[in-house]
C-alpha cells in the first residue's frame, strides 16, 4: 500500500520510524507523468533500500518565465497506480505552498557548473534544481538518493551539491531508459506530433554517430558540428549544443584519458530534447 503524504512532518515522522527499525530509506524524486525511466530509478532504489519514497513536485523554482510549468502533463492517478503497483512505500505529494512557504528566499546557487550547456539555456534552472533537491533530501533525510543520467548536467550538480554541503545521504546515477528506436523516454515526448516523434529519433542516431568518431579519435570541433548538421537535416528546428565534455567537470573533453560525456540539446517544433552518452577514456596501447 502506497501511502500519500502531503505535509514535510508527516513525511519526516514515517521516516523516522522506518530508520529506528533498522531500515534503510531511498529516495526518488520526479516531477510526475512517470514513465519507464522513473520506474527503472524506482526498481533500482529497490534493490539498495528497504524502503523507498517517491516524491512528484513539479518545481516552479526550475521553469524560466517562458517555459512549460502550466502545460506540464499532470497525471496524477495515473501516476498513483504505477507507484502502488510497484509496491513503493510512500508518495511525497507536497504542494507549492508546503515547499515554499511565504517569504521563502533561499537559493542554493551551483555556480560555473550551472551556468553552461542547460543552465546557459535556461537560466536559473539549476539553482532551481539545487534548491529543491536540497529540501527535499532535508525533508525526506533518505540514505540515498537517485537520479537519471538522462538529465546528466543535473546528476553533477546534484553529485556537487552533496559533496560541497556535506549533506549525509549517497546519489546514486541510473542508465538512461529509451524506447525501443532510442529515443530517451521523457515526461515532454507527450509534446511530440506523430511526424516529430519519428524525427526525434536522429537526437540518439546522431549521438551515437558522433560517440563512435570521438572514441575513434576524431577531433571534437568537426564531429561536434556534423551532429548539429544531422539535427537539423532530420528537422529540428534549432540545436541548443551538442558537445563533448569531462563526465565530472562538463569543461571541453580534451584530456581523453579521463570519462567524457557527450550532450545535446535541441529543439523539435515546440518541444526541447535532450539525451546523452557516454564517451570511454581513451586506453594507452602499451606495446
Ligand atoms: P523528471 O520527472 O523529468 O524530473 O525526472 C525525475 C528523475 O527521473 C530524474 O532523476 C531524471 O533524470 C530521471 N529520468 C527521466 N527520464 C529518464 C530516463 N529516460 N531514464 C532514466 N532516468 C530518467
Amino acid at each position: 500500500m502506497t501511502e500519500t503524504v502531503t505535509q514535510i512532518a508527516d513525511l519526516r515522522r514515517h521516516v523516522a520510524t522506518w530508520r529506528h527499525a533498522g531500515e534503510a530509506v531511498a529516495l526518488v524524486p520526479t516531477m510526475g507523468a512517470l514513465h519507464d525511466g522513473h520506474m527503472a530509478l524506482v526498481a533500482e532504489a529497490q534493490r539498495r533500500a528497504t524502503r523507498v519514497v517517491v516524491s512528484i513536485f513539479v518545481n516552479p523554482l526550475q521553469f524560466g518565465p517562458a517555459e512549460d510549468f502550466d502545460r506540464y502533463p499532470r497525471p496524477l492517478e495515473r501516476d498513483r497506480a504505477l507507484l502502488e503497483a510497484a509496491g513503493v512505500d510512500a508518495l511525497f505529494l507536497p504542494s507549492v505552498a508546503e515547499m515554499y512557504t511565504p517569504g521563502f528566499s533561499m537559493r542554493i546557487e551551483p555556480g560555473p557548473i550551472g551556468e553552461v550547456l542547460d543552465g546557459a539555456a535556461r537560466p536559473g534552472h539549476f539553482a532551481g534544481v539545487a534548491t529543491v533537491v536540497a529540501k527535499l533530501l532535508g525533508a525526506a533525510t533518505p540514505d540515498l538518493a537517485l537520479f537519471g543520467e538522462k538529465d546528466w548536467q543535473q546528476l553533477t550538480v546534484l553529485r556537487k551539491l552533496v559533496r560541497e554541503l556535506n549533506l549525509p545521504v549517497a546519489i546514486q546515477g541510473v542508465p538512461t531508459v529509451r524506447d525501443s528506436d532510442g529515443l530517451a523516454r521523457s515526461s515532454r515526448n507527450v509534446y511530440l506530433s506523430p511526424e516529430e516523434r519519428l524525427q526525434a529519433v536522429a537526437l540518439p542516431q546522431a549521438l551515437q554517430a558522433a560517440t563512435a568518431a570521438l572514441e575513434a579519435g576524431a577531433a571534437l570541433g568537426p564531429v561536434e558540428a556534423a551532429a548539429e548538421a544531422a539535427l537539423l537535416a532530420a528537422g529540428f528546428a534549432s540545436v541548443d549544443y551538442v558537445t563533448a565534455r569531462d563526465a565530472e567537470t562538463l569543461e571541453p573533453w580534451h584530456d581523453r584519458s579521463r570519462p567524457g560525456r557527450l550532450l545535446a540539446a535541441a529543439h523539435l517544433g515546440r518541444t526541447r530534447l535532450i539525451d546523452n552518452l557516454p564517451l570511454s577514456p581513451a586506453v594507452h596501447q602499451s606495446i
